[in-house]
């Protein structure tokens, strides 16, 4: 095991690994930007290195800092978290040549998932079913063109390759204005990712969005830990997750898993990762796959009981899996509401000094957060400051838990989305369950028009 790891990322997850470290008797070394010099989780690190200024390109995204960083402390690893430069296969090739463990996949998975027009194709061959659509990227010559989208079917949607966060897409309705969707789509998708592939899917009207929690060893042993339903999302961007999926049966979610679990031995797929599906009419269609620990990763941990970022580390370290498919059950239900320092109807950023932070507690809550009384929540990152989880015996007493919690959480000085979740939670579809994607964005549309 390994006797020293540099964080590479900030905020809550920062904090999340420091935790999984801890426990393990591993030395943790933080790096961090100016900014968040005087971070909670910064002081409380083993050891903590300032790798530049605010500006994420200047530090969470400066490899050359970042490697020297592990070298002056002597770290053996990196985790590099989510978003920042954990899918970055260069990032991980850069950090395995300095001769550090990158805690993640081979640079060659992160690349071949990291495209998705390879990563699709690498899912037709393990035979895990993904969305009808082009065979590939889209050719230059218009006429065919025309012709993938008659034989897919309007709506088209045309994605970028290179895409990711939600851009990089744009839905088709009629041949008329087909071409120039792709050409508006390459052009875009050229500017933001440097790569102006792309390529086109049917567009599924009502889907909802189910992901597997997959982790696999350097030894072709892989599980998949259950499913999550993150459908509750706003421009692409999930704010609310759960697991396990209400509604679908566990037969279908079960051939699913086994699939991707498949998929990992037959890609010699290594550490945690995500199959991302949309769900519709009891089918599952692969849109991406996420090569990196998640954000909503603790409603899998809190249902199947097993540390996923502690596997991360263990994986890296070389250790074998020694969980078996039939070790793993599910149990009871859990659901995490995002906290994001925003207006919560409005979505503006909220940045600023909070003067009063009083999380929530008791059974079965868990408050993943760097933030504090007095905590500045710098303009320049994510909005995100924390997430509240919640677990149930059932579906039902998880909600009524994270009414409570989410009743008791006081966070002054900033604007945040609770009081947003505080309505979800009483939402009679979302009690139901099984709401599709479009759901969330629905329900603020309503809201707007009758308030206007
Ligand atoms: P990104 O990497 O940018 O997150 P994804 O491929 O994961 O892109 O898609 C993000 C979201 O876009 C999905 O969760 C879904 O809401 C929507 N989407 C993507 N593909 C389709 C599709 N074929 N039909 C309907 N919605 C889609």
């Amino acid at each position: 095991m390994f006797g020293k790891i540099l964080i590479a990322n900030r905020g809550e997850i920062a904090l999340r690994i420091q935790r999984a470290c801890r426990e393990v008797g591993i030395r943790t070394v933080v790096v961090h930007s100016e900014v968040d010099a005087d971070a909670k989780y910064v002081k409380l690190a083993d050891e903590s290195v300032c790798i530049g200024p605010a500006a994420s390109k200047d530090s969470y995204l400066n490899i050359p800092a970042i490697i020297s960083a592990a070298e002056v402390t002597d770290a053996e690893a990196i985790h590099p978290g989510y978003g920042f430069l954990s899918e970055n296969a260069d990032f991980a090739e850069r950090v395995e040549r300095s001769g550090f463990v990158f805690i993640g996949p081979r640079p060659e998975s992160i690349r071949l998932m990291g495209d998705k027009v390879s990563a699709k194709r690498a899912m037709v061959e393990a035979g895990v079913p993904t969305v009808p659509g082009s065979d590939g990227a889209l050719p230059e010559d218009p006429r065919e063109i025309i012709r993938t989208a008659r034989a897919v079917g309007y709506p088209v949607i045309i994605k970028a390759s290179g895409g990711g966060g939600g851009r990089g897409m744009r839905v088709v309705h009629t041949e008329a204005a087909l071409l120039s969707a792709v050409t508006m789509t390459r052009q875009e998708a050229q500017a933001a990712f440097g790569n102006p592939m792309v390529y086109m899917e049917k567009f599924l009207e009502n889907p909802r969005h189910i992901e597997i929690q997959v982790l696999a060893d350097q030894h072709r042993n892989a599980v998949w830990l259950g499913e999550r339903d993150c459908s509750m999302q706003r421009r692409h961007q999930k704010i609310l997750e759960e697991a396990p999926a209400p509604g679908i049966p566990r037969k279908s979610i079960e051939r699913i898993g086994d699939r991707c679990a498949d998929a990992c031995r037959k890609i010699d797929y290594r550490g945690a990762g995500t199959f991302e599906f949309l769900y519709e009419n009891g089918e599952f269609f692969f849109i991406e796959m996420n090569t990196r620990v998640q954000v909503e990763h603790p409603v899998t941990e809190m249902v199947t009981g097993i540390d996923i970022v502690q596997y991360q580390i263990r994986i890296a370290a070389g250790e074998r899996l020694l969980l078996r498919q039939r070790d793993i059950t599910l149990r009871g239900h859990a659901i995490e509401c995002r906290i994001n320092a925003e207006d919560p109807y409005k979505f503006t950023p909220s940045p600023g000094r909070i003067t009063a932070w009083h999380p929530p507690g008791g059974p079965g809550v868990r408050v993943d957060s760097h933030a504090y009384s007095g905590y500045f929540v710098p303009p320049n990152y994510d909005s995100m400051i924390g997430k509240v989880i919640c677990y149930g015996e059932t579906r039902d007493q998880a909600i009524a838990r994270m009414r409570i919690a989410l009743s008791e959480a006081v966070v002054e000085g900033i604007s945040t989305n609770i009081p947003l979740h505080r309505e979800l939670m009483m939402d009679e579809k979302f009690v139901q369950g099984g709401t599709s994607i479009h759901y969330l964005e629905k329900r603020l549309a309503e809201k707007k028009a009758n308030q206007g």
